[in-house]
């Protein structure tokens, strides 16, 4: 992977002021040498959300967002590390040196490059088709549709020709290699016809990845031919089960909520109609992928699959995977109509936005699937869908949902709730899963960030100590004789302590600066309030000198237990005597600032 060097990811860090950042798209007031705002991560009436010109951080008291100037365009932007330090860099009018390569990735990167830049050719050729007289069948197909020529010209929708070799030719005339052709995917090799396009008399969708490259295509034929619909097949650039169509629109989209629909045509009547957060998944099956993708944007997705029994056999695996990423599902209704294209179009968007809020919980939807085939009014299937709602209830396994799900399940099934709860606590008993659910599948609500329960305060005494040493230098000088970064525990403090450790000892500890390690980090916010906690004023110095002492003897502790726990393959006795001895010069410790 390439990468930008330190100094660089430095400089561009400290060029583009915090406060100038935030504040082109929150609105921030000044109170004291902190400036305030509406937290743009979460949803508040009073703003909690601070931003500091000195620490050059910003913090939310709310939901505990936090970090520096690249995090905070990350976290805005849906940016990963290098395209936020990229467009930061813009801002700042800096040019970035390219990003450091060994010759091999530098051979590789050619390459790939190359097949990029010949898919951009070929989408250029299908657009301009489109607009032949050739390709007037297939314009008039798309209109016919609905679509506007700004929808069309948007997603770059094109009409691959009739002739069997019309895009080939014009990407060798373009300079590219066969190779390279091939390699995108283009064409098809036959030892009769030689190289011939892969896509012929088609409407054209390209497909393009997160940053706006078309890594692929996919095509539906004019007329009868088969198959229906063709996509480009894997290759270097397109991997369908990692990538959505869409998405590099949804991804900037500030809803909170992204809509996983079944095919081209539906994201782009969704996005023509202003539902730009809808995706969908390549002429595939929702995959682990996707939803691995998703979840770096949202946990909440809303799917509106086809109605038809395919459609709702896609929604029924999409859900317990998106479930085990921690995404929750709801699944939006648009009968009577079989999809968002069509309900858009008979009802409107204002429609089809009320249809999106009342999305209905995948759960029931879930019911509903298995009542399907079943007949209510004979007693044996009206047992037996019970029965499942009773086994798929008991695979829920936080106790609070769990209880409300068996309250309203049996209000809506008219089941005697006592009889229905007795039935899921059989079959937890059992420990059965519920039929069809892989037991991954978990209703909880995950908040990002669930604290350890901290037996000996130890864990508190590392927070406070970290947040005193991140303060204040003279911290720092008096407790590294005693304290190793290794000292704290594994996880957000001890990276934390690693990075105060090496920043103070080169001299200048920016912690504005530090948090750039914590970036792509999912400790970045826990890092962030750490470095932004208040501490508590303490009076005099004797007091101040007592609590470090106690603060650093608690957190050595500590690590001598762990060390001695520790199966590091150490003589024990060795170790033993060690911590003896360390333990005894901790008695004599005073330390004063
Ligand atoms: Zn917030």
């Amino acid at each position: 992977m390439a990468f930008y060097k330190d100094e660089t990811i430095e400089e561009v860090r400290s060029r583009n002021d915090i406060v100038d950042v935030v504040g082109s798209v929150v609105k921030l007031k000044r109170s004291g040498s902190n400036y305030f705002g509406l937290c743009p991560f979460h949803s508040e009436k009073t703003g909690s959300f601070s931003v500091s010109r000195q620490k050059q951080m910003y913090y939310c008291f709310g939901c505990g967002k936090g970090g520096n100037v690249i995090s905070f365009v990350m976290e805005y932007e849906n940016y990963s590390f290098q395209e936020a330090v990229k467009y930061l860099a813009d801002r700042a009018g800096m040019k970035l040196p390219e990003p450091e390569e060994s010759p091999e990735e530098k051979k590789a990167q050619g390459f790939r490059n190359d097949v990029l830049s010949c898919l951009k050719s070929a989408a250029v050729f299908y657009y301009r088709r489109l607009y032949s007289p050739e390709g007037k069948r297939a314009y008039e197909y798309l209109k016919k549709r609905g679509l506007k020529d700004e929808t069309i010209k948007s997603f770059g929708l094109g009409f691959s020709g009739k002739g069997h070799a019309e895009a080939v030719t014009y990407l060798r005339e373009q300079g590219f290699d066969d190779k390279v052709i091939t390699a995108a995917g283009l064409c098809n090799i036959s030892e009769k016809y030689g190289m011939t396009d892969r896509f012929f008399n088609r409407v054209m969708f390209p497909i393009m990845d997160i940053n706006n490259k078309v890594i692929g295509f996919g095509g539906r034929v004019m007329g009868d031919g088969e198959p229906k619909y063709l996509n480009t097949a894997e290759t270097i650039v397109f991997d369908k089960s990692h990538n959505m169509y869409g998405l590099n629109v949804a991804r900037r989209s500030r809803k909170p909520y992204r809509i996983v629909c079944e095919g081209y045509m539906d994201v782009i009547s969704m996005h023509q109609a202003g539902f730009t957060e809808a995706v969908a998944s390549l002429g595939t099956a929702f995959t682990p992928g996707h939803a691995n993708l998703l979840r770096r944007y949202t946990s909440d997705v809303r799917l509106t699959y086809d109605s038809d029994k395919a459609g709702q056999n896609a929604a029924m695996r999409a859900i317990p995977i998106c479930a085990s990423y921690g995404i929750r599902t709801k699944i939006i209704h648009m009968d009577p109509y079989k999809d968002p294209d069509e309900f858009i179009k008979a009802l409107g968007s204002e429609e089809f936005q009320k249809r999106i809020d009342e999305a209905e919980n995948s759960l029931f939807f879930e019911f509903e699937y298995m009542k399907r085939d079943r007949d209510m009014s004979d007693p044996e299937d009206r047992t037996g869908f019970q029965n499942d709602v009773a086994k798929r209830l008991a695979a829920i396994d936080d106790e609070l949902a769990r209880d409300n799900y068996i309250g309203a399940a049996a209000a809506r099934y008219m089941i005697k709730e006592d009889i229905l709860r007795r039935a899921v606590a059989v079959y937890r008993e059992k420990n059965e899963a519920a039929p069809d659910v892989p037991d991954t599948m978990t209703y909880e609500e995950k908040s990002p960030k669930q604290k350890k329960t901290d037996g000996g305060g130890y864990d508190k005494a590392e927070r406070y100590l970290l947040t005193w040493i991140a303060d204040d230098r003279r911290v720092y000088d008096a407790v590294k004789q005693y304290l190793e970064p290794e000292d704290f525990s594994e996880g957000v403090t001890k990276e934390l302590a690693v990075a105060l450790y090496d920043g103070y000892e080169r001299g200048d500890p920016s912690l504005a600066g530090i948090m750039t390690r914590f970036a792509e980090n999912e400790n970045a916010s826990e890092a962030a309030a750490l470095v932004n906690a208040h501490l508590d004023a303490v009076e005099t110095e004797s007091d101040r000198a007592k609590a470090l002492t106690d603060l650093v003897i608690k957190v050595k502790k500590h690590a001598l237990e762990r060390m001695k726990d520790a199966d590091d393959g150490r003589d024990p006795l060795k170790k033993a005597m060690e911590e003896k001895k360390a333990l005894k010069q901790l008695k004599d410790i005073r330390i004063s600032i």
